[in-house]
């Protein structure tokens, strides 16, 4: 039986491995998903059967509560707020660890070997940091809390602390791993540590947040994995470490930070301050869907600008009719895709794959960038952060240092969103107010809608 298990997790591993390659592009990313998906099925299946449970009774009723949750979360959530859902996610990820390592703690009958009782210490660590952790980046992408960081006095010091306290407690347990009290201890300090690594988090760095997080998740289940001795669990929460990691790395670049700088460096701007400059609210003049298509309808290149509010309206499936009709006037059309643009990695990309506009149209930000100089259109739905041009010139901005799209390059900006409100990074934009810029306010849908139609008529 032994044998039979070994090959059978040997297949798992090469499904999630296979399963994360043809994650990496979007014309792949469904078989992927579902090859992770036997792989996972195949890890469940023979760990039930290897390991003998001799009562099945919470098992199924776990199954049963939790796919029942599961469903109906998946069928209700709106994709806006999918990000929420993946920390969710991440959380109740690393809390499972936390909780399996510490039940199998309780079940030991031996005193357990060193390797052991690091691996054990480092998985109530890691997995209880991620689950406080993620429930504050949820509470922030809810709008639960203010996404702007959360400061006080002496914070860097008290993680410190923190931090030394369960190393000591962890180096006690390893050396007398008798009493549970230590490891108890641990959860409660990572849990205060989790809260307080996330606050300190704002605006426009939460991307790079929800990669680590996810990232930590998969850490604390490979450390449970050495705590159970279970290959596949090693193997799978290293393919998720691994996999954030580098997600978190990308993100970093993105946005032109790095991982110190995000985690310990850039606390104590309050994002909620805005653009600094309250008051004095400039004139800024409303154009109509008319105005944006007499611009359109003229124009020998657009080069279509996504965001968040587009998700938020749903408008991907009449943007892909409207730039289709675009087209037949023509007009040549690209899509540019921010990496950090929406409120989780590759939204957009999702998004508009769901209205299938063809990948050959959606162009990365490093590849597009230059070309909105040459551009009579730049046309921005929904986006704001990825557009904002203080991420080059203001210095106290939460966005300073984060490569931009080059909208303000191109002959004409039209931006389409409802207010003159601030995007997630609470910063307010100079570009609504620049002498090429057309404002057309409204929802996203609304006002694609409109233009489609003026430009079937
Ligand atoms: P932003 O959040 O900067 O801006 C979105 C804009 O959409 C808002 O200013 C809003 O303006 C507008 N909007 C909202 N609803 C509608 C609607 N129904 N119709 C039209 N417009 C609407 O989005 P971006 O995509 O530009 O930038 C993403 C931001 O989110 C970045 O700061 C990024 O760091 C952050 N983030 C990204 C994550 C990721 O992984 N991609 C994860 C977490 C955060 P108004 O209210 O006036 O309509």
């Amino acid at each position: 039986m032994e044998n039979i298990t070994y090959i059978a997790y040997l297949i798992s591993a090469v499904c999630f491995i296979l399963g994360l390659k043809k994650l990496s592009s979007a014309k792949t990313a469904r078989q992927g998903n579902i090859l992770s998906g036997i792989g996972m099925l195949i890890a469940i299946a023979v760990t039930l059967l290897d390991k003998q449970i001799i009562d099945f009774t919470f098992i199924i009723a776990g199954i049963v509560v939790g796919s029942a949750i599961g469903a109906i979360a998946a069928k209700k959530v709106k994709m806006t707020d999918m990000p929420q859902m993946v920390a969710v996610f991440n959380g109740f990820g690393g809390g499972a660890s936390t909780l399996v390592a510490l039940a199998e703690f309780y079940r030991f009958t031996t005193t357990p070997e060193v390797n052991v009782s690091i691996t054990l210490v480092l998985s109530l660590l890691i997995g209880t940091v991620t689950f406080t952790g993620s429930f504050i980046a949820f509470a922030k992408l809810q709008g639960l809390m203010k996404s702007a960081p959360v400061v006080f006095k002496m914070q860097q010091f008290v993680n410190i602390l923190l931090f030394l306290a369960i190393v000591v407690l962890g180096v006690l347990f390893v050396i007398q791993p008798s009493s549970g009290l230590e490891l108890i201890l641990v959860i409660a300090i990572s849990a205060v540590l989790g809260l307080l690594l996330v606050i300190p988090i704002g605006g426009a760095d939460m991307p790079v947040v929800i990669a680590l997080l996810n990232s930590y998740s998969g850490l604390a289940a490979a450390m449970t994995g050495f705590v159970l001795n279970n290959y596949i669990l090693i193997i799978s929460g290293a393919l998720v470490g691994a996999s954030g990691i580098i997600l978190s790395n990308l993100m970093c670049i993105a946005m032109n930070r790095s991982l110190i700088n995000v985690l310990f460096g850039k606390v104590g701007f309050d994002a909620s301050a805005g653009g600094g400059e309250k008051g004095e609210r400039k004139q800024v003049t409303r154009y109509t869907p008319d105005d944006a298509v007499m611009m359109l309808e003229n124009a020998g290149s657009v080069i279509i600008v996504p965001g968040y509010g587009l998700a938020v309206a749903q408008a991907q499936h009449v943007l892909q009719e409207m730039a289709s009709l675009l087209e037949k006037n023509g007009t040549e059309v690209h899509y540019a895709i921010h990496p950090v643009a929406g409120r989780m990695p590759g939204h957009m990309n999702v998004l508009l794959a769901e209205a299938n506009v063809p990948y050959d149209k959606l162009m990365e930000m490093d590849a597009i960038n230059e070309d909105f100089q040459n551009t009579d259109v730049a046309l921005v739905i929904g986006a704001n952060d990825v557009i904002n041009p203080a991420a080059r010139t203001k210095k106290d901005s939460v966005l300073y240092g984060m490569p931009i799209l080059n909208v303000d390059q191109a002959r004409t900006v039209i931006i389409v969103k409802r207010s003159l409100n601030p995007g997630f990074a609470g910063e307010d934009n100079e570009l609504f107010y620049g002498d090429k810029t057309m404002m057309v306010f409204g929802d996203a849908k609304k006002i694609v809608t409109d233009i489609a139609n003026l430009l079937k008529g």
